[in-house]
């Protein structure tokens, strides 16, 4: 801001230009959030916290009145025959984002799930810390989920809870490549491949939910797999230094059914 006005003062016509691209960067964008909405946040203490997402923007609305809002507390779940998740997990190289929210790990073309016939590609995952489902009311340490879009626009995510055990060595490029700063990317030479990233056993609650992050959009199919993972305390630690706490609450029910 101080350069702006150096310069405005010294260059006053020809700079004008310059110092409008300058406030856009450098003082307009920290005010938008990454998916180009208003700013929201996590801190219960402030007016852009998750209390009050419904009320920042009209487009947010859902995160207030929706009856479908993720995550939920997932207990006594129907016992039904819920079709099988087909996982066609390709590698990825590494691109890992930290978009202020939370870590993201962009995923190449090429990789899918399809569940009942329909294929849902695979875009992204990203991690919470804790948990932001609850499993009979209790919260696991960590959560990863695994964003997929069908052709036609659907949501599945996956979710995948966390314990601390044994060190996880197969996030170990990931954890070695963490952003640490908002707005920070590593590109790394290396491929993952998401699929060794889940448990062995791939049953899962399933219901009809949510994005847990403004604009709060519904019609996200939700797929929480019952199998949990564990990390160190250490990798733990690692990126809760990083996240802080980026959870939001369970959200009420309503007359929606849980499966598993
Ligand atoms: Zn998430």
């Amino acid at each position: 801001m101080a350069f702006c006005l150096r310069c405005i003062n010294r260059f006053p016509a020809a700079t004008s230009l310059v110092c409008l691209l300058f406030l856009f960067f450098f003082v307009a964008v920290p005010g938008v959030d990454a998916a180009g909405g208003p700013e929201w946040s996590y801190d219960a203490e402030s007016e852009s916290g998750p209390e009050y997402w419904g009320d920042i923007s009209e487009k947010y609305k859902a995160c207030k009145e929706g009856l479908s809002q993720s995550p939920v507390d997932i207990a006594g779940a129907l016992d039904v025959a819920l079709p099988r998740i087909e996982f066609n997990y390709a590698p990825t190289k590494l691109n890992i984002i930290n978009n202020g929210h939370t870590i993201v790990v962009k995923y190449d073309k090429g990789s899918s799930i399809t569940i009942a016939k329909e294929k849902y590609k695979l875009m992204q995952f990203h991690f919470h810390t804790p948990s932001e489902h609850l499993i009979d009311g209790l919260p696991a340490v960590m959560e990863m989920h695994l964003v997929h879009k069908s052709n036609r626009g659907k949501l599945a995510v996956v979710g995948v809870l966390f314990h601390v055990g044994a060190e996880n060595i197969n996030f170990e490029s990931i954890w070695a490549n963490l952003p640490e700063r908002p707005r920070q990317k590593r590109s790394v030479g290396v491929k993952i491949n998401a699929i060794e990233l889940l448990p062995g056993s791939k049953s899962y609650y399933a219901y009809s939910g949510s994005l847990t992050t403004p604009p709060c959009t519904e019609g996200v199919k939700w797929h929480v797999l019952r199998a949990p993972l564990e990390v160190s305390e250490e990798q733990l630690l690692k990126i809760e230094s990083i996240l802080g706490a980026n959870s939001r609450l369970v959200q009420p029910l309503n007359e929606r059914e849980l499966k598993k």
